[in-house]
């Protein structure tokens, strides 16, 4: 089933369960926030809706971390800037314990 927004209202769309790998949480929906009707393919970047942690998406759904040399490689500075807005706001909604 969709994952819900912040407002209860359903997004997303439903793609085969996959484990964040940093707070392993099985989510089983994904939302693209420039193409709702978006799929994942792989070497996409996720977003973790929980954690607010980045990963990469393989060829089979599963996701590893992403590695901060990645990152800089294949994004710049206003790109990660805003991924980091993204995570910011994402561990502003759902506080988890970051000890
Ligand atoms: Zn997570």
């Amino acid at each position: 089933m969709a994952q819900s927004s912040v407002d209860g209202e359903l997004i997303g769309i439903d793609i085969p369960p996959h484990t964040c790998p940093v707070c392993k949480r099985v989510n089983d929906a994904v939302t693209c926030p420039t193409d709702s009707t978006a799929r994942p393919s792989t070497g996409d970047i996720s977003i973790c809706f929980t954690c607010g942690s980045i990963s990469v998406f393989e060829a089979d759904f599963t996701l590893r971390s992403l590695k901060d040399f990645e990152l800089e490689e294949e994004y710049d500075v206003a790109q990660r800037l805003e991924l980091a807005q993204l995570q910011q706001r994402i561990r502003e909604l759902h506080p988890l314990d970051r000890n």
